[in-house]
């Protein structure tokens, strides 16, 4: 199989893995739960949120620690053999997210992913481990990850594909060749119904056929 990217940009909450990171740092919190949700179908805004559930959480280095040892666990099916797939035709993989990138850090590794392709939120704690901040980013804002995207096709050639669940994904179809919305673990209907394509299957490894070519 040939690949038909040369990039493939992947949202990682909910698209590579089961959980989203915020509600697992929340343990459940319902105004928590509640603000995540409405961001991901695009009831309110990214921007308004961020800030606002880090605040109420104020999740320490411990919990960053354990969320990143969670995410590992909690991989969508067929998401490894999908990495690797797409690793071993020569593409490069991005994982762009608004995750933290403390967490998100383990699980690029344990994906074989590089750190320079990994574009997430730091996170900034004081030097007894509890939170302190996080550094602004255009990824904690609506349109930040159509901004990430342009940023490196600017830098790398060839053709790009983005696969993700949510609104803030589906933001970056302009600025890929094919925006792939997955509703394997959740599906979003403002994304399903403007997704070039939707593939709506539990398994991840659904998504190769529209990012690799039979033909050598
Ligand atoms: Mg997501």
């Amino acid at each position: 199989m040939t690949p038909r990217f040369a990039i493939v940009f992947f949202d990682v909450d909910s698209t590579l893995v089961t959980i989203e990171g915020i509600d697992v740092l929340a343990k459940g919190n319902p105004e928590i739960v509640r603000l995540t949700e409405a961001a991901m179908n695009g009831e309110i805004s990214v921007d308004e949120v961020y800030g606002k559930r880090l605040a109420i959480i104020q999740p320490s280095r411990e919990e960053v620690d354990a969320l990143g040892r969670r995410y590992v666990e909690s991989l969508v099916a067929g998401a490894e053999e999908t990495i690797a797939t797409l690793h071993r035709a020569g593409v490069s993989v991005h994982l762009v997210t608004a995750g933290l990138a403390q967490a998100i850090a383990p699980l690029a590794t344990h994906l074989g992913i590089e750190a320079r392709r990994v574009h997430a939120v730091p996170v900034r704690f004081a030097p007894d481990g509890s939170y302190r901040d996080f550094e602004r980013s255009p990824l904690t804002r609506s349109g930040g990850k159509e901004l990430v995207v342009r940023d490196i096709r600017a830098r790398t050639h060839g053709k790009a594909a983005f696969v993700g669940d949510g609104v803030t994904d589906l933001e970056t179809k302009p600025a890929v060749d094919l925006f792939i919305g997955f509703g394997g673990v959740h599906t979003r209907p403002r994304v399903r119904d403007n997704a070039a394509v939707f593939v709506q299957d539990s398994n991840l490894t659904a998504v190769l056929p529209h990012l690799m070519s039979d033909q050598p």
